[in-house]
C-alpha cells in the first residue's frame, strides 16, 4: 500500500521538476543566440563553442534543489528561471533569483579566470556617468560588454538629475571575487557587472531574519529599465536581491 501510494505521489511529483524536452531545447537554442561570437550551435544536448569545445548542458536530468544549483549548476540550471524584463509586478517569490544560477565553467571560458591572471587583458576602461562625477572602470570586452555599457551610461545622463545620486558613485566592475554565500565566482570576476552606489542600495544578506527573507528595494526602475535595454539583468529582481548590480546576461532577457 505504501508503495502504491509513493509511485502515485511520484508521477504526480514528477511534471514539476522535469522541464520538457522541447522547452529545455528552446532555453537552450536561446543561450546559444545570446553569444554568437562564443558559441557555434546545439548539437543534440551538447553545447558546441565556435572554437570547437563541447560542453555538455545537464538536458533531461531532474531539477534539483535551489541551493544545490546555486553551487553546481549545468547550462540548463542556469536557463531555468526566466528573467521578467520590464517594470517589476511585485516582490519575487521565494527562491527566485533569476540569474544567481550560473555556470562557473561556462563563464570562465568565455571571460577567463581572473585566479589564473592575464583575464584582465580583455578589459578595457570605460568612464562611469562622465557627465555627472567622472569614474574610470574597467569592463570586459568580450560580447562586446563595455560598449554597451558605454550605451547604458549615455541613457542613463539622459536622466533627470534626482536619479544621478542613485548612480554615483560606482561601487565597481570588476573584482576578482567569490560570491559571500556560495563561494563561486561573481561576474565581477569576468568584469561583466556593474554596482551603482551602494548608499541608496539594498543586499538581501544585511535584512536577513529567520526564515523569509523580507524585500527591500530603494533604486527607482527607469535606472534597471536602461540597463535592461543593453541585455543587462538587475539584482533587484532576486529573491536574494542585491539592488546595486547588473550584470550582463543576455541569455535571459533580450533586447538590442
Ligand atoms: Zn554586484
Amino acid at each position: 500500500m505504501a508503495v502504491s501510494r509513493r509511485t502515485i505521489l511520484c508521477a504526480l511529483a514528477a511534471p514539476l521538476f522535469v522541464t520538457r524536452p522541447a522547452e529545455g531545447a528552446e532555453r537552450l537554442g536561446r543561450l546559444v543566440a545570446a553569444y554568437p561570437h562564443h558559441l557555434a550551435r546545439l548539437d543534440g544536448q551538447v553545447v558546441v563553442w565556435t572554437d570547437g569545445t563541447r560542453m555538455e548542458t545537464g538536458a533531461g536530468r531532474p531539477e534539483r534543489p535551489f541551493e544545490v544549483m546555486l553551487r553546481d549548476a549545468t547550462l540548463t540550471d542556469q536557463m531555468r528561471q526566466a528573467y521578467p524584463a520590464g517594470p517589476p509586478a511585485g516582490p519575487p517569490g521565494r527562491n527566485h533569483s533569476p540569474g544567481r544560477i550560473r555556470s562557473t565553467a561556462f563563464f570562465v571560458k568565455m571571460y577567463g579566470d581572473c585566479r589564473r591572471g592575464g583575464a584582465d587583458r580583455r578589459h578595457r576602461t570605460v568612464t562611469w556617468m562622465p557627465q555627472t562625477r567622472p569614474q574610470p572602470l574597467p569592463v570586459t570586452t568580450e560580447n562586446d560588454v563595455a560598449t554597451r555599457l558605454e550605451r547604458v551610461i549615455a541613457e542613463l545622463e539622459r536622466l533627470p538629475d534626482r536619479l544621478k545620486a542613485y548612480l554615483v558613485p560606482s561601487s565597481g566592475t570588476f573584482n576578482c571575487r567569490t560570491v559571500a554565500d556560495t563561494g563561486l565566482l561573481s561576474m565581477h570576476a569576468y568584469a561583466a557587472a556593474i554596482d551603482i552606489n551602494v548608499a541608496r542600495s539594498d543586499y538581501w544578506s544585511w535584512a536577513r531574519e529567520r526564515g523569509d527573507i523580507p524585500y527591500r528595494n530603494r533604486i527607482p526602475f527607469e535606472i534597471a529599465e536602461v540597463f535592461e535595454a543593453q541585455r543587462f539583468i538587475w539584482g533587484g529582481k532576486w529573491y536574494h536581491y542585491d539592488t546595486m548590480h547588473f550584470e550582463y546576461r543576455p541569455e535571459l532577457i533580450g533586447g538590442a
